[in-house]
């Protein structure tokens, strides 16, 4: 078989421990044989960011910006234990927090279903994908205990030294004090970004907050998303047949638990942090949710949503056998096969994205799975757990037939 033709690069970030091992077999036995591919390689290893003092990372960053589609492996963020372990200068910051600085993205979480592994929410039938504004509210919020009797007060000076003043309350004992910001900047980028990636994957989207209790913070953010979408995307969405929906959030959770899913829900950063580990807990397994950010300007990093899997690399480094799952690493890949066909017009390259994910399930289904996914399954489904490799050996001969190579 003739390999498939690529014309622009992808920007491929390596990363560490199990994941790094999992990146090179599936290029081994899932793409090199049958891609020509092309990528610009930046190692996001600990190690290499450690030589580097973290520039590949920020470089990776702008070449995704450049290129428009990544695909990253999970990566380690160094904690004080991993300073020792790794003999670091610096405690790195995530990577993933650096590149989403510099592609101002939103990242969008999905599972992969399976017809045997059933969502604990019986009504679920079609993928949840969660967005969540990563940036401000509680997460950079200024906060103190209140030591005893006194007056808070919410002070902003303007820059022509104007000042607004809001008492916030009279203390008659000790308490909590806790103030936090959004700009409309960022709030504006993550509307874009979220009706850019209801309209690329057709799905209707849903957008909650706390309006009628939050009359200025939440509200700002309903006006921003009902102007962008009046704007900008309403036509669009009318002829995909999708719809814009916002609603409170407390109404969006009842909704979202009596519906089959195959939507995307907006969600500001807390609730968006909360309800994806809700989310993705009920659909089945961290190692099938996949992850892509998306920036307001239409670039794309894909990844997996679980870390690099430390436990399994230990024993792996112990020359033990492992049965780790590679679903949602080889799903990265297929979404950034699938966006840089698209974007480069291949439709070679897109239908081998296609049949990448077809020959998964088929694999899955066929009852051929890693451990981890073999404790979930549907009791009377018969299974055959696997390690990785053999998993990837079961993946690549379907490929093969639907391939024909
Ligand atoms: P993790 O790597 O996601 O692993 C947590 C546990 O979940 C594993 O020990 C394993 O359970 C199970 N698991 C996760 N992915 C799996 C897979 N593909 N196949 C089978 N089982 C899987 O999270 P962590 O242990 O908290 O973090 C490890 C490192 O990853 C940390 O250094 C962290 O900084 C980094 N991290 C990176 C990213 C990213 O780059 N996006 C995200 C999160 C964490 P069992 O051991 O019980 O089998
Ligand atoms: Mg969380």
């Amino acid at each position: 078989m003739e390999k498939i033709r690529m014309t622009t690069p992808l920007v491929e970030m390596d990363g560490d421990e199990m994941t790094r091992v999992l990146w090179k077999a599936i290029k081994d036995e899932l793409i090199l044989p049958f891609v020509d591919l092309k990528t610009e390689y930046y190692d996001l290893g600990l190690p290499e960011r450690e030589r580097t003092r973290d520039q590949v990372t920020i470089d990776s960053a702008n070449a995704a910006k450049r290129l428009g589609v990544a695909v990253k492996c999970a990566t380690i963020t160094p904690n004080k234990q991993r300073v020792e372990e790794y003999n670091l200068s610096e405690m790195w910051k995530s990577p993933n927090g650096t590149i989403r600085a510099v592609l101002d993205g939103t990242v969008f979480r999905a599972p992969i279903l399976l017809d045997s592994i059933r969502p604990i929410v019986r009504s679920w039938k079609k993928p949840i994908t969660i967005a969540r504004h990563a940036y401000g509210d509680v997460y950079r919020a200024t906060e103190y205990r209140v030591p005893g009797e006194g007056v808070a007060e919410l002070v902003f000076t303007g820059k022509d030294g104007s000042t607004f003043r809001e008492k916030v309350y009279d203390f008659e004992c000790g308490g909590v004090l806790q103030a936090q910001y959004n700009k409309d900047s960022s709030i504006r980028s993550f509307a874009h970004s979220c009706f850019r990636y209801a309209i690329d994957t057709k799905q209707s989207l849903w957008f909650s907050t706390k309006d009628t209790i939050s009359k200025q913070y939440d509200q700002t953010f309903k006006l921003i998303f009902a102007e962008i979408y009046e704007e900008c995307y309403r036509t669009t969405f009318e002829e995909l047949g999708i719809e814009y929906f916002y609603t409170l959030i407390d109404d969006a959770v009842a909704r979202v638990i009596r519906s089959e899913g195959g939507f995307i829900w907006a969600c500001k950063n807390y609730d968006g942090d909360v309800m994806s580990d809700m989310v993705s807990t009920a659909f089945g397994s961290l190692a099938m949710m996949t992850s892509v950010l998306v920036s307001p300007d239409g670039k794309f990093e894909y990844e997996a949503a679980h870390g690099t899997v430390t436990r399994h690399y230990y024993r792996y480094l112990k020359g033990e056998e492992t049965s780790t799952n590679p679903m949602a690493t080889i799903y990265a890949w297929s979404g950034a096969f699938r966006k840089r066909g698209e974007l480069d017009g291949l439709a070679d390259l897109v239908a081998y994205a296609d049949a990448l994910e077809a020959a998964c399930i088929e694999t899955l289904t066929d009852g051929i799975m890693t451990k981890d996914l073999a404790g979930l399954v549907d009791a009377g489904t018969e299974v055959k757990a696997v390690n990785s490799t053999d998993f990837l050996r079961a993946v690549r001969a379907r490929l093969e037939k639907k391939l024909g190579a």
